[in-house]
């Protein structure tokens, strides 16, 4: 990337920071090294070939204790980091939820790391107080959500799901910010529901925020893994018979394993029969709504009480920046603003300020990034991505159920293909056992070439194989060389 021997005395004055020279010259260079990066990224293997502790024992064990040369450093990028990375930006990467970054997003996050803001009082950054609240108006139009919804950005979905059962938590009026739950005879059993194909996220924030998993009901699926709003409405029933208090329900707009979508109008009418907060959680499926034609996957998220959505997962943003909407943020600031004398502002009963909603004092700059990413795709430039990742799925499916040796497992609402291979096997005795060995030898033979990368579930007790397409650079030819690598796997085992 750069010549490694430049003299360290070039580098660093004795105090202070990098000279701006410099800095202009590595900084073109590590704009071009990306650029090169993206150019030729399919050459990499998709998925970290290297052992655990491999990187661990390349690097020094202790820190240097003079300073070295740029060069060098950006040299052990190539070196060392590179080959110990999976390529989130590889377009052949189908793992998990596939997700990936954009131009303008990383420009973004440079020029918020350059102003360094700590986005705690409107004072403090009022650019990026106001850009968040300008920004993520834009974003609620394009979703097609009501003018009721206010967002606030957080790092992850699991941050925003857990602020939003505490805002749902604080509308209980159990006096819970001030004495606490602990050793309180007063208070029942507080319960929060959401379907058995939630993300662990819903369980992370119920054990967070101290209230046991015990508190989190788990609600059974229909057969296309969609929460049963019947059920629901049962458990509810029983648990108020019992002396609980239900107080919030978790929607999922697109599951981690099957994208599967809950049915947010009927929940609601549960809901709103029972007084509980509703919350969906879109993190990953929330951005199809941009598409005009799939504006239908909120259908009756009007109705709801706070909906998360990630635009670092399917809209192009640098990891990390998660967006609460939610139509109470009295609550949620009636659970997380306290205000020392040493932060008192003249302005601040005039104005929002990010930390007065949440645990974190300072917050980053992240509208900034999201802001440049609308700007330049512009609504219809992120609606006809989607789009195209939808097709793609479609596609891939598509081969999957012409071929009599493989089979969908379910649904496919978004841009996620759950399949599996289904040949005949000469000998049935095992089978289900043994289509499990052999998914798994698939999806492990395909990561191994380094050509793509793709994870599992299990669905109805079986592995299933997920194709998730979310990237910005894929294509139908990546699409059509992963089918080509799965059946050549197929061939193998
Ligand atoms: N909710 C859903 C439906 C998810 O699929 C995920 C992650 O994949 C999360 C929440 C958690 O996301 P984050 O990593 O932003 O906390």
């Amino acid at each position: 990337m750069v010549n490694p021997k430049e003299s360290p005395s070039q580098v660093a004055p004795p105090t202070g920071d990098m000279s701006a020279e410099e800095f202009r010259r590595f900084g073109h260079e590590i704009v071009d090294w990306i650029a090169n990066y993206f150019e030729h990224i399919e050459e990499l293997p998709v998925l970290a070939q290297i052992e655990p502790g491999d990187l661990r024992t390349a690097l020094p064990s202790s820190p240097p204790e003079n300073g070295e040369s740029m060069a060098e450093i950006l040299a052990d990028i190539d070196r060392l980091i590179v080959p110990a990375l999976t390529h989130w930006s590889h377009p052949s990467f189908f793992a998990y939820f596939a997700t990936s970054t954009s131009a303008p997003g990383i420009f973004g996050e440079l020029l918020s790391a350059a102003f360094d803001v700590k986005s705690m009082l409107w004072r403090t950054s009022p650019a990026s107080t106001e850009l968040e609240e300008v920004t993520l108006d834009w974003l609620r139009q394009m979703l097609g959500l009501d003018t009721g919804m206010s967002g606030i950005i957080y790092d992850t979905a699991s941050v925003s799901s857990m602020h939003a059962i505490a805002a749902a938590r604080e509308g209980v009026e159990m006096r819970i910010r001030e004495e606490g739950m602990s050793g309180r005879k007063d208070l029942p059993l507080l319960r929060v529901y959401a379907s058995e194909q939630a993300h662990s996220s819903i369980d992370k924030g119920v054990i967070t925020l101290g209230l046991g998993q015990r508190a989190l009901r788990k609600i059974p699926t229909d057969n296309e893994f969609r929460m049963d709003p019947n059920a629901l409405a049962d458990a509810i029933d029983e648990d108020k018979r019992n002396g609980f208090l239900p107080f919030c329900v978790v929607a999922t707009v697109g599951t981690t394993s099957t994208s599967s979508i809950d049915p947010v109008p009927a929940i609601v009418e549960v809901c709103e029969r029972d007084v509980m907060w509703l919350h969906v959680d879109a993190a990953y499926g929330g951005s199809a709504a941009i598409v005009p034609e799939m504006q239908h996957v909120l259908d009756g998220c009007h109705r709801a009480d706070s909906l998360v959505l990630n635009p670092h997962k399917w809209l192009f943003t640098p990891f990390d920046l998660s967006v609460l909407y939610c139509r109470h943020m009295d609550l949620l600031r009636r659970a997380f603003s306290l205000v020392p004398e040493y932060l008192r502002t003249p302005e601040q009963e005039k104005v929002r300020s990010g930390s007065d909603y949440g645990v974190q004092l300072g917050r980053r700059f992240r509208a900034l990034k999201l802001w440049m990413i609308i700007r330049y795709f512009g609504a219809t430039g992120l609606a006809a991505r989607i789009r195209e990742h939808c097709r793609l799925a479609k596609l891939f499916a598509s081969w999957v159920e012409a071929d009599p040796n493989w089979e969908l497992m379910a649904p496919l609402p978004f841009a996620l293909v759950c399949f599996r291979a289904r040949p005949t096997l000469a000998d049935e005795t095992k089978e289900a056992e043994r289509l499990d060995d052999l998914n798994e030898a698939i999806m492990h033979g395909v990561n191994a070439t380094g050509r793509a990368f793709l994870s599992h579930t299990k669905l109805h007790d079986k592995l299933t194989l997920r194709l998730s397409i979310g990237n910005i650079r894929t294509t139908e030819r990546h699409v059509r060389q992963v089918w080509e690598l799965l059946n050549e796997q197929l061939r193998r085992h």
